[in-house]
């Protein structure tokens, strides 16, 4: 059993996609372990994205996550983590398939919609970043 932190990023929330994305995951089965609308602190942003400082793109990518209310979530089940990538689709969207989140809604890689942990350490870590163990049923 696993748990992976998945969040509808602000375009996602603006766009009105919370439900579709939402239904996408309870259809696969995956089970709903936390989920909350809320604002991302800069301190969170810099967390999260601690992987990306310096890259060309990380000014950017601080502004927007933190530009208006995002949609957080953990989802439980077996492989979790993998298949909520594969739901979501590949961070490029010129690569993201058709039939995937980002492949059927997203046009911008910069505004991919949805994030999801890539690895059980990222999971941990983010999960923590944004939920505290109480909030997780
Ligand atoms: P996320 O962490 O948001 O789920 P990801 O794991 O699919 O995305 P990462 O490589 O961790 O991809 O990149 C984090 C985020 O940074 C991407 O979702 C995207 O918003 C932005 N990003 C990544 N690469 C680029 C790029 N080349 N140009 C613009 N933005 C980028």
């Amino acid at each position: 059993m696993e748990r992976t932190y998945v969040m509808v990023k602000p375009d996602g929330v603006q766009r009105g996609l919370i439900g579709e994305i939402v239904r996408r995951f309870e259809n696969k089965g995956l089970r709903l372990a936390a989920a909350k609308l809320m604002t991302v602190t800069p301190a969170q942003a810099e967390r999260h994205y601690q992987e990306h400082v310096g890259k060309p793109f990380y000014p950017d990518l601080m502004k927007f996550i933190t530009s208006g209310p995002v949609f957080a979530m953990v989802w439980e089940g077996d492989s979790a983590i993998a298949l909520a990538r594969k739901l979501i689709g590949k961070t490029d969207v010129t690569e993201a398939a058709p039939g995937t989140i980002r492949g059927d809604f997203a046009l911008h890689t910069n505004r991919n919609l949805v994030h999801g942990s890539d690895s059980p350490e990222s999971a941990e870590r983010e999960i923590g970043i944004f939920f505290a163990p109480e909030e997780l049923q």
